[in-house]
């Protein structure tokens, strides 16, 4: 896993504000979060084997978010402890409707250079999957597709540009709807049809896999596209749903499934994350996946 490290604040909110506008929340907690460190937790609860690559700062989020890979049995000794920076921190709201807005200040993750990265190669070239995502500087993002010797899986969120050399090393690319959106200068699909469309136009990957929320995901790889749906769920938090999902993913690849199968395996580790609040507080083992009907 090469990826970021973030200590989260949610807030409750009946509806989420508007610009300019100031909402009451209705209650607030704390979780350990970060999309690198979600997923790589969402793996490790899975039974995989994972290392994380990735910085936090000398602060108490730090000791907070390395005891936490710990405690999941991930693996943290590429993770850089970085003098006189903070660690990453997200401030995330979440509305009665289970929609969710997150604002991330990077921290130490800003500061994870592909030289930290390079000192991981030998994890890198040996690992089946490597999983990425864009909280981290995307020099950090292209060592890492360099050095992967495996599967290598990005997750392109939160959206932004990413260099055609980075996405022709991509087996897998794991966009929500609206970071195909961004992807592909449009607005995010409509629908499934419509992500196959746009998924299909995207140069490089091997495999892209849309992730749609209740819809499920869409899986296309050359011609095929396969829909698969989720179970249906009583959604209460949308946070970490998609790492959850990365995870599911990366624990299905490394198993041997095919990617269509490991879809749908990954669908359901989503929805059971979306039924719990937090970020890996909400973050299923194998047996919470299984009880999914
Ligand atoms: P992100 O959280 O990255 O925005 P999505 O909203 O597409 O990504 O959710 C990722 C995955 O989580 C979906 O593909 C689905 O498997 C699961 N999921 C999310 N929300 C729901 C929901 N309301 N019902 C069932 N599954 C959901």
């Amino acid at each position: 896993m090469v990826g970021s490290l973030n200590l989260d604040t949610t807030l409750r909110v009946p509806r989420l504000p508007l610009p300019g506008e100031t909402v009451l929340g209705t209650g607030r907690f704390s979780d350990t979060g970060g999309k690198g460190a979600n997923q790589a937790v969402a793996a490790a609860r899975l039974g995989r084997s994972v290392a994380m690559v990735g910085a936090v700062g000398d602060d108490d989020a730090g000791v907070a978010l390395l005891r936490s890979l710990v405690e999941a049995g991930v693996d943290t000794s590429a993770v850089g402890v970085l003098d006189g920076i903070g660690s990453g921190m997200a401030v995330i709201s979440v509305a009665d409707t289970a929609e969710n807005t997150i604002v991330v200040d990077p921290g130490a993750n800003g500061a994870l250079d592909p030289q930290q990265v390079r000192r991981a190669a030998e994890i890198l070239s040996t690992a089946a999957v490597t999983l990425a995502q864009l909280e981290v500087p995307i020099g950090a993002v292209a060592t890492a597709a360099v050095l992967t010797g495996g599967r290598f899986v990005l997750n392109p969120a939160p959206a932004g540009p990413i260099p055609a050399d980075i996405l022709e090393r991509v087996s897998v690319l794991v966009p929500n709807a609206s970071e195909l959106g961004v992807l592909a200068g449009d607005a995010p699909p409509g629908g499934a049809d419509e992500a196959a469309r746009m998924a299909r136009a995207v140069r490089g990957p091997g495999a892209v896999v849309v992730t749609l929320g209740a819809d499920g995901a869409v899986v296309v790889e050359g011609r095929r596209v396969v829909h698969v749906p989720a179970p249906s769920v009583v959604a209460v938090d949308p946070t970490a749903a998609g790492d959850a999902f990365c995870g599911g993913l990366a624990d299905g690849l490394v198993r041997g499934l095919d990617l269509v199968d490991a879809v749908r395996w990954a669908v359901r580790c989503g929805a059971v994350a979306a039924t719990r609040w937090g970020a890996q507080a909400s973050l299923p083992n194998r047996g919470d996946v299984e009880a999914l009907a």
